[in-house]
């Protein structure tokens, strides 16, 4: 038997980084960032008020309070987008809104609220002409005022290669002009169930069978995690039929196959695997998922990586969840692919059988501080709602055969919701 982390290492270095491709800014989302991105503009670009009020000259305002307010001259108006013609002398103002460029002449913006429009400035603009203005509050130069250049310095290095897209990356790319990017491609992965019992869905369910989740959910998992999922169906148990559904999923960046890789029926995938490929048969120490086939197919001069998922449904999600999401991130370009493991007090007993490390499916929730791990019913691997209930796996190392309730435990957290919704 070889450990998970021994598993997990075999697996990468058979998967690389995929090419990169340009593409919309939006649709980039969540991809990760294939080239150095410098401004070749500042911004802001000038000087602005951060409020709505007047700009000043902060020294015209020296000493102004509730009591003696200054009086300055209204010289003008300026709205966001437009630029003051002239400037602002001595004794002199201009009313001006959020994002507008400062006057030449002004270093300060007195706010509304210190002023006599206080309170009466609506959301309309200009919605008082005004001659003149009283302000209540001396202002020190750089009062309100927005640096050109603060966010970003033209030529400066902005976003670099390796970033994962998030919306505020999506944002700036915008701010810099930017109508496309070079991200890493999202890697295509193709999915094959395998079993004479499967039905597809949507199809009516002959005695005897039962309906192909594993492609499903393991296609949710793909798209979950930033792939692009492509179903190949269901192949019977015979060598024909395999092998040609194997091969259509060959132009895909990795292939994963589920069932197939107990004790049953082990002769005939391995047959098919081991003669159009190479792969390998292993039993991690783990559970759920024991038995799990690794390999590559090659295709010309590609070579695609195979992971061949247990059957059970739960399984074959818990193995792609350690094996196959982080080969599509490190595809995608992604360094880290580690899920938060927090500490939590189990609040029951769970049982390591056979000295396989267990991950089992639990609820975190968090109460007076701490959290706490519950399990979400029988553990069988083939109890899918078993997962659709746990927001994390309470993992119980090889070398211990039980975890006692109040007993401190280590959780992967899958989602940071707590409970169900
Ligand atoms: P196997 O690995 O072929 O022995 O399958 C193990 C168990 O998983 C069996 O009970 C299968 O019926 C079940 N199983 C296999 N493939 C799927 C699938 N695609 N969807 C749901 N259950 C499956
Ligand atoms: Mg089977």
């Amino acid at each position: 038997m070889i450990s998970v982390e021994e598993a997990l290492e075999r697996i990468l270095s058979y998967v690389s980084v995929l090419e990169p491709e340009e593409k919309r800014i939006l649709d980039a989302l969540g991809q990760v960032l294939a080239e150095d991105v410098t401004s070749s503009i500042d911004i802001p670009p000038l000087d602005n008020t951060a409020m709505d009020g007047y700009a000043v000259r902060a020294t015209d305002t020296a000493g102004a309070t509730p009591e003696r307010p200054v009086r300055l001259r209204v010289a003008g108006e300026l709205a966001a987008g437009h630029l003051y013609e002239g400037e602002v002398e001595p004794g002199a103002a201009v009313r001006i809104m959020t994002g507008a460029p400062m006057p030449a002449g002004a270093d300060a913006v007195v706010p509304f609220e210190e002023t006599n429009e206080s309170g009466t400035h609506a959301f309309g603009r200009f919605s008082k002409a005004v001659d003149s203005v009283l302000v209540c509050k001396a202002a020190r130069p750089g009062d309100n005022v927005r640096q050109a250049a603060e966010d970003v310095c033209r030529g400066a290095l902005v976003l670099g290669r390796g970033a994962v897209l998030r919306p505020a990356h999506v944002g700036i790319l915008a701010s810099l002009g930017r109508t496309t990017v070079r991200v890493v491609r999202r890697p295509v992965v193709a999915i094959l169930s395998t079993g004479d019992e499967l039905a597809q869905v949507g199809e009516p369910l002959r005695p005897g069978a039962i309906y192909d989740s594993n492609s499903r959910s393991v296609a949710a998992m793909v798209l979950q995690n930033g792939g692009i999922p492509r179903i190949l169906g269901i192949a019977r148990d015979t060598v024909e039929d395999l092998t040609a559904k194997i091969r259509q999923g060959l132009d895909a960046d990795m292939l994963i196959t589920s069932a197939g890789v107990s004790r049953g029926d082990y002769d005939v995938v391995k047959d098919v695997l081991a003669r159009e490929g190479e792969v390998d048969f292993w039993t991690v120490r783990m559970k759920p998922g024991k038995p799990l086939a690794f390999g590559a197919f090659n295709s010309g001069q590609r070579r695609i990586p195979h992971i061949g998922l247990p059957g059970n449904p739960v399984s074959s999600m818990v193995t792609f969840e350690l094996f196959g999401r982080p080969a599509v991130f490190k595809m995608m370009g992604k360094t880290r692919w580690q899920r938060p493991v927090i500490r939590a007090t189990s609040e029951e007993r769970i049982v390591n059988t056979d000295g396989r490390r267990v991950y089992a499916r639990a609820v975190v929730t968090q109460r007076g501080g701490r959290y706490y791990a519950s399990l979400t019913g029988p553990q069988g691997s083939g109890i899918l709602t078993s997962m659709s209930l746990a927001n994390a796996l309470a993992i119980v190392p090889e070398d211990s055969p039980t975890v006692e309730p109040g007993e401190e435990v280590s959780v992967v957290m899958l989602e940071w919701s707590q409970g169900e919704d």
